[in-house]
Parts: structure tokens; C-alpha cells; sequence
């Protein structure tokens, strides 16, 4: 089954009206992309990127997404509030939420059934730390992670999901995974889908994110399992994003 490249950038705490500004218009500039191409940026600049975004292609997303409908939950945003921004996607469970902010298996997997329910694309981060890793507990912590989404949603709702694998050792530190150790960790995840249903499995994208560059973008979206990538530092830079944007 082909599916459509799906690059998401994630600016993380960056930005600013003007910055911003530069950055959209130029994406904006580039026309049509090969992939399908959204930009994850601070709550408070999701009005100014709407309007920014207007009569492109390029879809917008939020950082995070409140588990709660509405009501007396300080500081939290939900994803009704982000809808009316206009945005398509949500990321839940990156692994900065996960490590700093305490974020668990369970919140985050209300976290997917609330932004579905507002209409919003969850895309799932999901990867282990280096210490994981070398213990060989990569598959076992992945899969952990996946079933709490699982569990809360069921196999149907992930034909709205896009999962990213990102380990969390290769997430701003410019080391990243080779393609075949990404490769390997994505065809784990599609088995372990579609042992639920394999038709789901074969639709699922699922992005790789991690120091993914112009450098690295080809040969590790060329993988067959890697359908594109999830963009921090590189998204910040519209003449980087938009190489991976073509590498896709
Ligand atoms: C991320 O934050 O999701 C990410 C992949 O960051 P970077 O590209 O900077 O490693």
C-alpha cells in the first residue's frame, strides 16, 4: 500500500510574530509540496499562523492537547479550542512532555481519545531513551506505549493517528538513528497494528523524528516503513524544512 509522506514541523518553545511571519512566508512561497506538510507552533501564535496559512496547502498543528472538555483546568488548552484555530493535528505524548512535564502512558492516551473527539489528528510520539535502548528494551517500552493508546482507543481510531517514532536519544542532539535501526523499530510498530487489523497496519503513517536533516531525510524516508518525519531544530529553518518537505 503507498501512503502519502507526512512532515510535520514541531517548533517547540520558538518563535515569534516576526519570525514566524519570515518563516511561514516562505514555506508559503515554495508552492506545491510532494508530501503532505503541516507546522506544529506555541499556542499563542496558532491565530497568526492560521491567517498566515491561508490558501496554502499546509495544514497547522498544536504542541499538546488538554485530556479535559472545558472547565476549571488553569493553563490547559482543549481541542475544541484548538480546532477553532484551525488546526488539523495535535502532538501527544512528545517525549519532552513525557520526561519534564511527567506526562504517562494513561494521560497520554486520553489525550488522543479527546483530540479525536474535537475533530483533531493526534500524532503520537512513541520511542525509548539511550539507556532503554541499551538495555534492549526498545521493542518492549515502544510497544508499552502503544498499547496504552490502543487500549483507550481501539485499532479503528488509528486510521486518524499518525505515529511518530522518535528516540528520545537522537531528538535534538543531532545523533540519529541509522535508517535500518529506524526501519526495524517502524516495522514493529505496524506488526504489533496489524495483529489488531491488518488493513489499519498497512494505512497507518508513521513518521520518524529525531535530528532528521536534508542530510538524512531521503535515505531514511527511501526505509519502507518511514512515512515521513517529525522536524524540531529543522523546522525552523525554511530552507532546511523544505529540503526534507522535497526529500519526502
Ligand atoms: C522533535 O522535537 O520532535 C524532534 C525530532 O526534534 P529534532 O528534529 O530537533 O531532533
Amino acid at each position: 500500500m503507498s501512503r502519502k509522506k507526512i512532515i510535520a514541523g514541531n517548533w517547540k518553545m520558538n518563535g515569534g510574530l516576526a519570525a514566524n511571519q519570515a518563516l511561514v512566508t516562505a514555506l508559503k512561497a515554495a508552492g506545491d509540496l510532494p508530501a503532505d506538510v503541516a507546522v506544529c507552533v506555541p499556542y499563542p501564535y496558532l491565530a497568526q499562523a492560521q491567517q498566515l496559512l491561508q490558501g496554502s496547502a499546509i495544514a497547522l498543528g498544536a504542541q499538546n492537547v488538554s485530556e479535559q472538555t472545558a472547565g476549571a483546568f488553569t493553563g490547559e488548552v482543549s481541542g475544541e479550542m484548538l480546532r477553532e484555530f484551525g488546526c488539523t493535528y495535535a502532538i501527544v505524548g512528545h517525549s519532552e512532555r513525557r520526561t519534564l512535564y511527567g506526562e504517562t502512558d494513561a494521560q497520554i492516551a486520553r489525550k488522543c481519545v479527546r483530540a479525536q473527539q474535537a475533530g483533531l489528528v493526534p500524532i503520537l510520539c512513541i520511542g525509548e531513551t539511550l539507556a532503554e535502548r541499551e538495555a534492549n528494551r526498545t521493542e518492549t517500552v515502544v510497544a508499552e506505549q502503544l498499547d496504552a493508546v490502543l487500549s483507550a482507543t481501539g485499532i479503528a481510531a488509528f486510521a486518524n493517528i499518525v505515529i511518530a517514532y522518535e528516540p528520545v536519544w537522537a531528538i535534538g542532539t543531532g545523533k540519529t538513528a541509522t535508517p535500518q535501526q529506524a526501519q526495524d523499530v517502524h516495522a514493529f510498530i505496524r506488526q504489533r497494528l496489524a495483529a489488531q487489523d491488518a488493513n489499519i497496519a498497512a494505512q497507518v503513517r508513521i513518521q520518524y523524528g529525531g535530528s532528521m536533516k536534508p542530510g538524512n531525510a531521503k535515505e531514511l524516508m527511501a526505509m519502507p516503513d518511514i512515512d515521513g518525519g517529525l522536524i524540531g531544530g529543522a523546522s525552523l529553518v525554511a530552507e532546511d524544512f523544505l529540503a526534507i518537505c522535497k526529500a519526502a
